[in-house]
């Protein structure tokens, strides 16, 4: 088998039979014409198939070690068609540091059609395995988490999965393939917003699911054509393009990020910094076990933890972008408190490490003088 970079450049793709084109066409088109009532070659319609939909599917399950990948019109949709292999009653346990987005569609949406939801610190085993009864049918876990990058051993989640004959899915959303490959550490099912790392370029909304099983992948296959969240041809050109870079991409974001952050740790109004990668991180040993690097994506806090000192750095940097998303090769900055996480109450939030001062950051892969001099100004300006 090829390695990463040589299959995010070519796994799925071949150069087109009519005209030699490198690059997979965008075919945009939402029917193909039958030579006779049934006789096709393989696409019948867009909804069902696309042909450079087809060839990123092939890509995603290459770069993520399955056998069978499904794109999505967004990571949530991605999420819904999974949900939607479940039946009222059953039960799925979830990390408790969770994407705002997943959490909302589990407790708003899912909860009210019958699928019962549990909460827990997945670090803490015991607690997990105690809240396992015959009607849990999936555990879910983001990892690394977001905002506080806590990572979670994978492979002790798996095999607490296949111990009790629950299905584990992972969300790698933040790890993206390059750095972390959940299938190989034994879980079921990857489940990615592939709107950040993986298209990369802040210009695609999408999603998918990757996995090995083939029943499983078939059922998702059916709903992904009877619900129809499906993403268009363009977007599928967008990152099949933008995954040829995946790999250079994140070892810049990973170099950047940790010299970020050491910038961070020595920087006197700086009271804590979150990234996997310091050896101080809690789970620095685990990170270094299950992924290739430690990732973008850092937090931090200051001294005093005052919002309003959070509010000039935010306001104050010229090149770290004040956006909601993460991944793309622009620096961003955010605000959990008020942004990705206001949903959750205070006192929550500040249990999770969620304080007033938290700053989040998406490293980009500018230079780096360029970017520790920026947040050198904003912080400056406290
Ligand atoms: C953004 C995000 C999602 C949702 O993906 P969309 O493409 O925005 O629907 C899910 N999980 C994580 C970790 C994310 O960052």
């Amino acid at each position: 088998m090829n390695k990463f970079g040589t299959k995010a450049i070519h796994a799925g793709t071949h150069p087109d039979s009519a005209t030699g084109a490198i690059m997979t066409p965008i075919y945009q088109t939402s029917t193909f014409v039958q030579s006779s009532p049934g006789e096709h070659k393989g696409y019948e319609y867009s909804r069902t198939l696309n042909p450079t939909r087809h060839a990123l599917e092939k890509n995603l399950a290459a770069i993520e070690n399955g056998t069978h990948a499904l794109a999505f019109s967004s990571g949530l949709a991605a999420m819904d068609a999974l949900l939607k292999t479940f039946k009222p009653g059953d039960e799925i346990i979830s990390s408790c540091d969770l994407y705002g987005g997943s959490y909302r569609l589990f407790t708003q949406v899912y909860a009210s059609w019958g699928l019962k939801f549990h909460f827990v610190e997945m670090n803490d085993l015991l607690s997990l395995e105690e809240l396992i009864n015959d009607q849990t049918k999936m555990i879910w876990i983001e990892t690394p988490t977001n905002p506080m990058m806590n990572i979670i051993d994978v492979k002790k989640i798996a095999e607490i999965g296949r111990k009790n004959n629950i299905r584990t899915a992972v969300d790698n959303t933040f790890a993206s393939p390059y750095l972390q490959n959940p299938l190989d550490l034994g879980v079921d099912l990857v489940i990615h917003s592939i709107t950040k790392f993986i298209a990369g370029h802040s210009d695609v909304v999408m999603g998918a699911i990757v996995l090995k099983n083939q029943t499983l992948a078939e059922q998702l296959a059916f709903i992904q054509n009877s619900c129809g969240a499906v993403p268009g041809p363009q977007d599928c050109f967008l990152t099949l393009r933008g995954i040829k870079t995946l790999h250079v991409r994140m070892e810049r974001h990973c170099e950047n990020a940790m010299k970020v952050a050491q910038y961070l740790i020595s920087h006197p109004k700086v009271d804590n910094v979150y990234y996997p990668g310091l050896s101080t991180h809690p789970n620095n040993k685990i990170a270094t076990e299950q992924m290739r690097n430690y990732g973008g994506m850092l937090s931090f806090t200051l001294k005093g933890d005052k919002i309003h000192d959070a509010k000039t750095v935010l306001s104050s940097t010229k090149i770290f972008s004040l956006a909601e998303s993460l991944g793309g090769v622009e620096s961003l900055c955010g605000h959990p408190a008020t942004m990705t996480h206001a949903a959750i109450p205070k006192t929550e939030r500040k249990k999770m490490g969620i304080v007033d001062s938290l700053i989040r950051l998406s490293v980009g892969i500018e230079d780096i003088e360029d970017l520790i001099k920026d947040l050198e100004q904003a912080i400056e300006k406290i």
